[in-house]
């Protein structure tokens, strides 16, 4: 039985954090498993150490994973040259699952257009805005070109109403505008909000 996605295809699952991207994410990778579908699932690593990982929801539900420091080690893996390996399996995954996608550099895009060319079907969970609300990554450009776009919300901390963005907190005050994207090491939490309750400072 061949998958239903044969023939190749991207769906990209984007929302702000905790409206269920990496559920989502299990969800249709568990399925696929269930189908007895070849899967491989990546996440990028917070170290240099390429090992094997979870993906976890913030509910508690985990899938097993790999985490690479970049698309290039996804490429490798894939390939066949990963060391986590024991037999080396050349032919591709049908199913090849991305969480947190928008940490991965440019690289990533002429990755996962290739697996999809390749007919590989290829899921990606990630953020569509960083913590200003402006696009993030390389994000943009797959939503255009996937075959299947999903925009999840999670819930506004403040009103309750569908929250699209990603509130950056750091001890305590709104961050500002021209604080670095990925900031290692400070006292920093994240909250769901909606247009009217996420803050930017100037
Ligand atoms: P994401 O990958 O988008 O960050 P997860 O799949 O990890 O999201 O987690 C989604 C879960 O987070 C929800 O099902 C819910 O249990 C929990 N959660 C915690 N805070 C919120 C919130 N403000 N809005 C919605 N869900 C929340």
């Amino acid at each position: 039985l061949k998958s239903p996605y044969h023939g190749g295809h991207l769906e990209v699952i984007v929302g702000p954090m905790f409206s269920g991207k990496s559920e989502e994410l299990i969800r249709r990778v568990t399925r696929a498993v269930i189908a007895r579908q070849r899967v491989a699932v990546f996440k990028p690593a917070i170290d240099d150490r390429y090992h094997a990982a979870h993906v976890a929801s913030h509910a508690g539900r985990t899938i097993e994973a790999v985490a690479v420091r970049d698309a290039a080690v996804i490429r490798a893996h894939l390939a066949g040259e990963g060391p986590l390996l024991s037999s080396p399996e050349v032919e591709l995954p049908e199913v090849v699952g991305i969480d947190e996608a928008q940490f991965f550099g440019p690289d990533l895009g002429p990755l996962v257009l290739d697996l999809a060319e390749a007919g590989v079907r290829v899921i990606l969970a990630g953020l569509d805005l960083d913590f200003r609300a402006e696009p993030f990554g390389c994000i943009p450009d797959l939503l255009a070109r996937a075959e299947s776009v999903e925009k999840l919300t999670a819930i506004c901390t403040v009103c309750g109403a569908p929250a699209t963005r990603s509130q950056r907190l750091i001890g305590g005050q709104p961050a500002r505008f021209d604080d670095p994207v990925v900031l290692v090491g400070a006292q920093e939490a994240y909250e769901a909000r909606c247009r009217v309750h996420h803050e930017v400072r100037r």
